[in-house]
């Protein structure tokens, strides 16, 4: 039931730039030159998705062309253009005019030294993307067309590292743009943060956000058969620390989450949804809030959010994608009480139940049941966890601001806690947030960042980044280099900029 390598049929497009004035011989070696950059790059095993050559581009019909395919065809979800000659650019422009997916700047050549002692005018006029690589920024810089700028020798493991975030960061943008959000129930009466312009998100992020009747999903629920319940239950025995109470005294509680969680997938399958999104106060015929089945849907690749928080839920999916095969994972997450010992400086975050087991990385969660004092029903199955300690992970909220919307992201390293936290039966993390609590905190409420995030311990920053450059939203950062003037200021600067922006 795990989530499809949302990687696989998927393409990165090579567009190598070049034009006639060379004569065929140096069209030749451009070519081989450039197949040499593909295979390289392919077989470097750091980018999830596979670059694809195209023939050299020498004119303006066949760039245009170049760009129409591009941009209609499914399997392709980026272009990587590197220019190997000069190709003068005012010949790109009718072409990426017409560019709809995101595009790399890949700035590299074939030789790592210059050859001293015997380069040649015939050498130079071959190898000449210094050359040709500024041409092509120019024109691009001019029509405003965002992309990710690598430079760097081919062989270069960073800058094959660089691609192969970008390349995630497609695929998330390529999930977004193909996501239905299945919301059970609307927003939680009176919160502000979590509501939002659905009709913009469909817009800016390409998400299709609808609402069903929770008894919809009840009667998905209803239609489950015991021997599908049956199998689950032996899926949990065998990934989880089942607590004894559930195999026993408790055992139809366990059956009624693994109900649940069959018939949410049922139902999301039936709606062709990869995100969902519940609401505690509109649970229908529903017996508990769903726990433990929310927890593993967004471990298996969806999206999942609380109290109509749908926007977080698209986070979830678009971060799960990106962080598909690495360690670590993606949940939702909310930030809930402080550590403010000097020198343990932290924020400890957890959600009622919702928070996705992908964070364990060592060791079992346990599964258990408990009360719950919101949501009117049975006590719901939830798995319990304390996150395992990584560095460089972020947690991601996504704000609705009137006019657009504001992505904030703060870079944390999740710690250990303090002590057992034996009588908190929730899944959570620790984490001390950069630079420090104290600014880290100022700038977030500065921002007016949300309590809802998506925290990432498998891609960090530079895929958010790539991601918010494609969709073309502010994303503030808070990391190590944070201070809290400059941050305001550049708050200020970015709310003038994307009220005077017009591309997006
Ligand atoms: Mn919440």
């Amino acid at each position: 039931m795990s989530m499809n390598n949302p990687f696989e049929g998927k393409e990165l497009w090579f567009a190598v730039g070049s034009q006639d004035l060379y004569g065929e011989e140096t069209l030749r070696q451009v070519g081989v030159q450039a197949a040499d950059i593909a295979k390289s790059l392919n077989d470097s095993g750091r980018i999830p998705v596979k670059l694809v050559l195209k023939p050299t581009l020498k004119d303006s019909d066949s760039i245009l062309n170049f760009m129409v395919d591009a941009s209609s065809n499914p399997a392709c979800i980026g272009v990587v253009a590197w220019m190997h000659t000069f190709s003068p650019a005012k010949m790109w422009i009718r072409g990426l005019e017409k560019l709809r997916k995101p595009l790399l700047q890949l700035n590299t050549q074939h030789h790592v030294e210059i050859p001293w002692d015997t380069i040649d005018m015939d050498f130079m006029n071959l190898n000449q993307s210094a050359h040709g690589d500024r041409e092509f920024g120019y024109i691009l810089t001019r029509l405003g067309i965002p992309r990710k700028i690598v430079v760097g020798h081919y062989t270069d493991p960073e800058v094959a590292d660089k691609i192969g975030v970008w390349a995630r960061a497609c695929a998330g943008w390529d999930a977004a743009n193909n996501m239905k959000v299945c919301r059970w129930g609307d927003n939680m009466r009176d919160v502000a943060v979590t509501e939002g312009d659905k009709t913009e998100a469909e817009r800016v992020f390409g998400v299709s956000v609808n609402t069903w009747p929770v008894n919809e999903l009840v009667e998905h629920v209803n239609a489950v058969t015991d021997d599908q319940v049956k199998d689950l239950i032996e899926d949990y025995k065998r990934s989880y620390e089942v607590a004894p109470e559930l195999l026993d005294s408790r055992y139809d509680s366990l059956v009624v989450a693994a109900r649940e969680e069959l018939g949410m997938r049922a139902m999301m399958e039936e709606v062709g949804a990869t995100a969902a999104v519940d609401n505690f106060q509109d649970l229908g015929g529903l017996h508990q809030l769903p726990g433990v089945g929310a927890q593993r849907l967004m471990a298996d690749g969806y999206g999942f959010s609380a109290e109509g928080d749908w926007k977080t839920s698209v986070l979830i999916r678009i971060g799960n994608v990106m962080g598909y095969g690495l360690k670590g994972g993606c949940s939702l997450m909310e930030d809930y009480s402080y550590n403010f010992v000097p020198g343990h400086e932290e924020i400890m975050g957890a959600h009622m139940l919702e928070v996705s087991p992908t964070l364990l990385t060592e060791g079992r969660p346990r599964l258990e049941i408990h009360p719950l004092s919101i949501g009117d029903r049975e006590d719901p199955v939830r798995l319990v966890f304390t996150a395992t300690p990584c560095t460089d992970a972020v947690v991601v909220s996504l704000a609705d601001v009137r006019e657009r919307f504001r992505l904030v992201m703060n870079v944390v390293d999740v710690v250990e806690p303090g002590g057992s936290l034996a009588k908190l039966p929730v899944a959570r993390a620790l984490w001390k947030p950069r630079p420090s609590l104290k600014v880290s905190a100022e700038c977030w409420l500065r921002a007016g960042a949300a309590h809802h995030t998506c925290m990432t311990t498998t891609v960090g920053r530079e895929a958010w980044e790539d991601f918010a450059r494609m969709a073309g939203v502010e994303l503030a950062v808070i990391d190590e280099n944070t201070e809290p003037r400059r941050f305001e200021a550049d708050l200020r600067a970015a709310e003038l900029y994307h009220r005077l922006d017009n591309r997006h």
